[in-house]
């Protein structure tokens, strides 16, 4: 059960990053954007982490910055004592919109990270297969991307990340192109996946119920610049239910911070 089990020591930690777009997208008038001011967060072992706060407020940025895709402006990013410099693959990443190759099947997709590794042949294929039956799709090896629904492209997306046996997996709003009922779902599957797997995750996303049923600590954040303002703990028994009065505080309690 993941509500027994104790996140350790920190994993990945960002230390005092900022991030400074020299020409801002956001204001339209080329001015430098300060993405992210003085942010520090420490992930620790096995946790599921999630950071919310609103459009803006430099979530993505964040992610990309832990992933090794980008450079702090000022700070660092260190996992296990070593500074990220580049994308590892003890740091996997899942996207919004999935990333599978369309003219690729769906065991294939998953091959595709575990081939840059150099692995035998037998093993590609054998940890590929391991990781369909572990999201649920072992059926659905030979379809196509196309022929799949999103939910499905998203646990394909999943599997393909954990493939390659990441320490941490970074989620960027994963279930955020999904309709409400299939987002559901998805939430309960990525827990059950967690808890098999006990990967620390670090998950994005705007939604706060989404962020208070799947997290063990929440990272809350506002923009202009983009900070942390809290971290809380939730202390809610697993399996959670919404129908728990806690629940709904602690997601009332989220919501005045970012004083919606
Ligand atoms: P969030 O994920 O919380 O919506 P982002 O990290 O995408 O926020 O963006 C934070 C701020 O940084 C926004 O103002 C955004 O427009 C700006 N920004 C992000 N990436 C870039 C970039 N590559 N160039 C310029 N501005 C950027």
């Amino acid at each position: 059960m993941a509500g027994t089990h104790t996140p350790a020591a920190a994993t990945l930690e960002v230390r005092e990053a900022s991030k400074v777009f020299p020409l801002g997208r956001a204001n339209g008038h080329g001015n430098a954007v300060t993405a992210l001011s003085g942010t520090s967060i420490e992930v620790r072992d096995n946790e599921f982490l999630s950071i919310v706060g609103p459009s803006g407020c430099g979530k993505s940025t964040l992610l990309r910055l832990m992933a090794g895709l980008d450079r702090p402006t000022t700070g660092q990013v260190v996992y296990r004592g070593q500074a990220v410099q580049r994308p590892t693959g003890r740091i996997g990443l899942v996207f919004q919109d999935y990333s599978l190759l369309p003219w690729r099947t769906l065991l294939r997709n998953i091959e595709l990270g575990l081939e840059f590794q150099g692995l035998p042949r037998d093993e590609v294929r054998a940890r590929a297969q391991e990781c369909l039956e572990l999201v649920g799709l072992a059926q659905f090896k030979d379809a196509h991307p196309f022929e799949l629904s999103g939910g499905m492209r998203q646990r394909a997306a999943i599997a393909r990340a954990l493939a390659v046996q990441p320490d941490v997996l970074l989620m960027d709003e994963p279930f955020g192109a999904l309709d409400a009922h299939t987002r559901l779902l998805m939430q309960r599957e990525l827990l059950a996946i967690w808890e098999k797997r006990r990967k620390t995750v670090v998950f994005v996303t705007h939604s706060i119920d989404e962020a208070v049923y799947l997290s063990d600590r929440i990272v809350v954040m506002e923009k202009d610049p983009g900070r942390v303002i809290s971290v809380l703990d939730v202390e809610l028994p697993r399996p959670r239910t919404r129908k728990n009065p806690d629940f709904g505080r602690l997601t009332e309690t989220i919501l005045e911070m970012l004083k919606y």
